[in-house]
């Protein structure tokens, strides 16, 4: 099995088995996100404690593969960490999916940039961008103006 084969195993498998699916009880930040070029939907929840620490990160949606494993995979990567450190690593993620050739935060596992690199495949497909960035976007708006629904069309 090559790299691109890997990756594309990981996405599947994301996209079949969501993690972190669903409408948690506790939440304190929630926005939605829609991008109709594709018809994919997301509501992203999160609890935020006391320290400013991701306690809990959710998500419920429907789409195509590519924006249901995004989805997933960055609910996974999030949990636990501060609010300043998902900043750090959105913009990272987002900068790899347009430009960079590697994620270049320090907070994040090898692990975890393996997985965040089997995006990485989107690159050439402007479209495909936005089905990868949706969730990404809509976790800033949850952050930063919660509840304020997003698109990619505008
Ligand atoms: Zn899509």
């Amino acid at each position: 099995m090559n790299l691109k084969e890997l990756y594309q195993e990981i996405i599947l498998e994301h996209g079949k088995n969501p993690r972190n699916l669903g409408k948690p009880n506790n939440f304190n930040k929630d926005a939605k996100g829609n991008n109709p070029l594709c018809g994919d939907n997301v509501h992203i929840y999160l609890k935020l404690n006391n320290l400013r620490k991701v306690e809990d990160i959710s998500f419920e949606g429907s789409g195509c593969a590519i924006s249901m494993a995004s989805a997933s995979i960055m609910t996974e990567l999030m949990k636990g960490k501060s609010d300043n450190e998902v900043r750090e690593i959105i913009e990272d993620f987002l900068g790899m999916i347009k430009e960079n050739p590697e994620l270049k935060s320090k907070i994040l596992e090898e692990d975890d940039k393996t997985k965040l690199m089997c995006l990485s495949g989107v690159k050439q497909y402007p479209m495909r961008v936005k089905c990868a960035t949706l969730s990404w976007h809509t976790l800033v708006s949850a952050i930063d103006n919660n509840g304020k629904e997003i698109s990619t069309e505008n």
